[in-house]
């Protein structure tokens, strides 16, 4: 075993969902933002569409799932919000206008950590136990400003795929690793420009069951990131239902949110994982 799960399964699976909404697109280009209705329409159909559309998918399956959900969001959307958090899903940090840190100084991305934690405290009362950065962009020091603030995990890394600590001044932040190949925007997202196409929901069945069986074999962890604006259109909200059905066909899998994959990582997983070849070098 290359990763030991609890109850003896064999691999992990994580439905992710970020909820930006217009977020992103405010703090990426603020002067366009301004004027562009069409742009701030295509984001607006996560939360006016998107998020009911997924939440009655994960209600007949009975699945709870991880929302990551910026400040900005959490004020602008809040009734969409609530019906996450009420359904009983997990509730991540996730910037506070979608800052991508990458552009921030470790004084500035602590005062945005502190906000999106404020806001959603205050809007949500949630204190969030995970955070996943916006565009994935993480700084060296991030992981130390989040085990400072708190936070039992990150999950924007993509240095393993099964859960990892990232060293940090006041011990170790479990990751709860993510990757391109199971995110919904390179597959789904029309961008003018960009050499991606369009991809058939089939095709992408195909692809992430194929992850699926792979990382299963190899006691993986399993995390696939969608965005209610991207993955709430109809036949992509068909293809989550029937990709998990069928992965609930094999046995020994874990369901579980990011939370309580690093949860265990934290008290079980941690001591008790078999690291693979080559360390835990991240
Ligand atoms: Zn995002």
């Amino acid at each position: 075993m290359r990763y030991r799960w609890p109850d003896g399964k064999q691999s992990a699976v994580v439905l992710s969902f970020d909820f930006d909404a217009e977020s992103g697109f405010l703090f990426r280009e603020p002067e366009k933002a301004k004027r562009s209705l069409a742009d701030l329409e295509e984001r607006r159909f996560g939360p006016r569409v998107g998020v009911d559309r997924i939440l009655r998918m994960l209600d007949r399956l009975r699945l709870r799932a991880s929302f990551f959900i910026p400040g900005w969001t959490a004020v602008n959307h809040l009734p969409q919000c609530t019906l996450i958090r009420d359904a009983g899903h997990e509730i991540g940090a996730h910037g506070n206008v979608h800052e991508a840190v990458g552009s921030l100084d470790a004084a500035r991305e602590k005062a945005v950590l502190e906000a999106q934690l404020a806001i959603l405290q205050g809007q949500l009362g949630v204190r969030p136990a995970g955070y996943r950065s916006p565009s994935w962009e993480v700084n060296v020091w991030t992981p130390g400003l989040l085990k400072a603030h708190g936070f039992l995990y990150d999950s924007s890394l993509m240095g393993n795929d099964v859960p990892y600590d990232l060293e940090t001044a006041d011990g170790p932040l479990a990751e709860v690793p993510v990757q391109w190949l199971l995110d919904d925007a390179p597959l789904f997202r029309h961008v003018y420009g960009a050499t991606n196409a369009i991809a058939d929901p089939g095709r992408v069945l195909q692809m992430w069951s194929k992850e699926f069986a792979a990382m299963h074999r190899e006691n993986g962890c399993f995390v696939l990131t969608c965005h209610p604006f991207i993955s709430g259109r109809a036949s992509r909200v068909a293809l989550l239902e029937e990709l998990v059905l069928a992965m609930r066909r094999v046995r020994g899998v874990w369901f579980a949110t990011c939370e309580e994959v690093a949860s265990w990582h934290a008290k079980q997983g941690r001591a008790g994982a078999l690291m693979p070849e080559g360390g835990t070098e991240a």
